[in-house]
């Protein structure tokens, strides 16, 4: 990119559309189930067809997680709400329409005008929300063997639409905006939230100006499909414009499809706006209306956002606020560690291992804590082998790698590869011994008082015992027999 002095006064300008599958039993108008992974075609019937003659009836419950989606971010919830048909022909869309809240001048959507707060470069940004609506899921090609097959299992699928206003400035606060999006959601129940199974989706739109200024040309961007790629997709794109503009070229109004393989953006060569999708009030559907006492009920039973329970990581667990940050970046996250914690009682303990060894093992297979092979059960297994004294730290550490490689239980693996402690005194004598006979110099160290010697000695008897040994009584044994204390 040619940073020139003149394109380092633009700024970015991000506003993000996130779709979410709401956590409903059923589909948007029909009764089919809503399953994540069933066989092609097997949860449909005539209305997510789009058989003739079918009518749709809206879910209830889709409408409450709406609501409640609208109220964790404080947005303004319309009395009356309608849905109107987006005509297109897709072989995904078997009806050659979607049913949809989207932007069809004069129907007011779901929810208007919130805002979530974002915690970026030192201090607390709001971020406007512009819209929250409600809509049909469309189904799903597959391409394989020179083919396209067709699966409507996802079609009629509940789908909400969050809307931003354009007040992300950088790509990092736009993957700072999702993930904190993402958990008041999860938190919420709205969502499973799940990028790599399509219940959460996110494009975004880009463009520059100077600040202040009016908005520049802007881009939108598709399939990113994972919080990392927002981030890379986005950061790619601004470069690519600010590239542009710098060489005096103009940046072209149009929608543009991420390639995570070639970390590239390019041109779908399809105008944004340029289809008419010749919009018009569905007949079917009544207005949807929500009174202020349904919104009362819905606000009572919105559960604990992710900052309470942030909060009470802090005060009812002990925790610093780094961990207690992390560990409620997700709400699955947060269940593990309170589902562990019932069962091993050392909250901090917990704590340590969730954000050090199993946050980097996360992060290095690319996985969720659901997704992980361990299980809180089998996590509090292995911390009570520790406490017990029945494996040292070091040895834990090589017995968690393979319980997430193999999802076997500590207590397996423990007994397998005769990683128990050695605790047994005159097993320890010997080793303590021996260490002592092989190692006069440091020995005289620990005489004249150089404590530090201690710990090389104990590293000396841990060596010989395979890591098995008991470090405290080693450390014991080792000042008893050399005459320290
Ligand atoms: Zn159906």
């Amino acid at each position: 990119m040619s940073g020139s002095a003149a394109v380092g006064v633009y700024e970015t300008v991000i506003g993000l559309e996130v779709h979410v599958q709401l956590s409903t039993q059923s589909k948007m108008f029909c009764g089919c189930a809503c399953t994540f992974g069933a066989p092609p075609n097997t949860l449909t019937c005539p209305v997510c067809l789009g058989l003739p003659g079918a009518l749709p009836v809206l879910n209830r419950k889709a409408v409450e997680l709406g609501v409640r989606a609208a109220l964790v971010l404080n947005c303004t919830v319309r009395p009356e709400s309608r849905f109107h048909r987006k005509n297109y022909y897709y072989p995904d869309i078997p009806k050659d329409y979607q049913i949809s809240q989207y932007q069809y001048t004069g129907h007011p959507p779901l929810a208007t005008d919130g805002a979530l707060a974002l915690e970026a470069g030192g201090g607390t940004r709001r971020v406007g929300i512009r819209r929250v609506h409600l809509e049909e899921d469309t189904g799903k090609l597959v391409h394989a063997g020179g083919r396209s097959l067709v699966d409507y299992n996802r079609s009629g699928m509940p789908l909400m639409e969050i809307v931003s206003e354009p007040d992300l400035r950088s790509p990092e606060e736009a993957r700072l905006f999702l993930t904190r999006l993402r958990a008041v959601l999860q938190y919420a129940g709205v969502t499973t939230g799940r990028m790599e199974e399509g219940t959460l989706r996110c494009d975004a739109n880009v463009s520059l100006r100077e600040p202040g200024g009016p908005h520049g040309i802007r881009t939108e961007i598709k399939n990113m499909n994972s919080l990392r790629s927002v981030e890379r997709a986005l950061r790619f794109e601004e470069a690519r414009q600010r590239d542009l503009v710098a060489r005096g070229a103009a940046v072209v109004q149009e929608t543009r499809h991420w390639d995570e393989a070639r970390g590239l953006t390019f041109s779908s060569r399809e105008k944004e706006e340029a289809q008419d999708y010749r919009y018009f009030p569905e007949p079917d559907l009544l207005p949807v209306c929500v009174d202020a006492a349904w919104i009362e009920r819905i606000r009572r039973d919105i559960p604990e956002l992710p900052e309470a329970r942030r909060r009470r990581f802090v005060e009812t667990h002990g925790l610093p606020e780094h961990d207690a940050g992390l560990l409620t970046e997700t709400r699955p996250m947060a269940e593990f560690f309170e589902e562990t914690v019932r069962l091993f009682g050392h909250p901090k303990t917990v704590a340590n291992w969730l954000v050090g060894d199993i946050a980097a093992y996360m992060n290095a297979a690319g996985v969720e804590i659901e997704e992980i092979a361990v299980r809180p059960a089998a996590l509090a297994g292995l911390l009570t082998l520790i406490d017990r004294g029945t494996i040292s730290g070091r040895s834990a550490k090589e017995v968690l790698d393979e319980m997430l490689r193999t999802g076997r239980t500590a207590d397996e693996i423990v007994r397998e590869r005769g990683l128990v402690q050695i605790s047994d005194t005159d097993e320890l004598a010997r080793l303590v011994d021996a260490a002592i006979a092989e190692n006069p110099g440091p020995v005289g160290d620990v005489k004249a008082g150089k404590d530090r010697a201690v710990t090389f000695l104990v590293g000396q008897v841990m060596k010989k015992s395979r890591g098995r040994a008991n470090p405290e009584m080693v450390n014991r044994l080792l000042r008893d027999r050399i005459g320290a204390s």
